[in-house]
C-alpha cells in the first residue's frame, strides 16, 4: 500500500521531468520536483529553485536552504522528517543569470504540480516561505491573501488542514531581525505540532 503511494509521489517527479509548458525548461539545469518525507504532517513550499538549487535538482540546498535547516533543527525537526517544495519546479533567471521572481504565467503553467503533491501527501501544516508560496496557497484554499509581513506566523484554517505563512529565509540573510522574527514563528510551528 505504502509503495503504491511513494510511486504516485514519484510519478509526479518524473512529470515534472518531462514538462516542457513554459520557457523554463530551456534555461534550468535541473527540474527540482521538492522532496522529503512521502508522508509527511508539514509541508514548507517556497517560490522558485536558485542557481544552486537548479544545479543540483535539489530544493533549499543554498544559503537559504541552510538557515532553513537550522531553523528546523532548533524546533527539533530533521530535513528528512517533513517535505520541501516549491511552486515552480524550475529556477527563473533574468537574461543577466541572476534569481528573478515567477510569473503569472509560469506559475500557472506550473502550480497543478504543487496540487498534486499535496493532495498526495495529504500534510496537516503547510508552512508557506515568502510572499510567492504565500499568496498562491491561501487563494487555492480561497482565503484572502495579505502582505507576509502582516500575516506571517498566523495559522489559517482550510478544513483539517492548517496554513502557516513565514517569512522566506533569503529575506532573513538580507534584514538580519527577520531571523528572530523567524524564530518566533517557528516556535508557534512547534507548539502546533507537538
Ligand atoms: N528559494 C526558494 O524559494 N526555493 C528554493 O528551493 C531555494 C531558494
Amino acid at each position: 500500500m505504502i509503495v503504491g503511494f511513494v510511486k504516485e509521489l514519484d510519478e509526479i517527479s518524473a512529470a515534472i521531468a518531462a514538462c516542457r509548458r513554459c520557457e523554463l525548461a530551456n534555461t534550468r539545469s535541473k527540474v527540482v520536483p521538492g522532496e522529503g518525507s512521502h508522508r509527511a504532517e508539514v509541508i514548507f513550499i517556497g517560490e522558485a529553485p536558485g542557481r544552486e538549487e537548479d544545479a543540483q535538482g535539489r530544493p533549499f540546498v543554498g544559503r537559504a536552504g541552510k538557515l532553513l535547516d537550522r531553523l528546523l533543527a532548533e524546533i527539533g525537526i530533521g530535513r528528512s522528517e517533513v517535505f520541501i517544495g516549491n511552486v515552480l519546479k524550475c529556477r527563473p533567471a533574468s537574461s543577466e543569470g541572476k534569481d528573478r521572481k515567477p510569473t503569472e504565467r509560469e506559475v500557472s503553467a506550473c502550480s497543478h504540480f504543487l496540487d498534486s503533491q499535496i493532495e498526495k501527501i495529504k500534510p496537516k501544516v503547510i508552512c508557506t516561505l515568502g510572499d510567492t508560496a504565500t499568496q498562491y496557497v491561501l487563494q487555492k484554499y480561497g482565503i484572502k491573501p495579505d502582505g507576509i509581513s502582516k500575516i506571517h506566523g498566523r495559522v489559517f484554517k482550510a478544513g483539517n488542514l492548517k496554513i502557516i505563512p513565514l517569512y522566506h529565509p533569503a529575506a532573513a540573510l538580507y534584514t538580519y531581525r527577520l531571523e528572530r522574527v523567524m524564530r518566533e514563528d517557528f516556535k508557534k510551528l512547534k507548539s502546533i505540532l507537538y
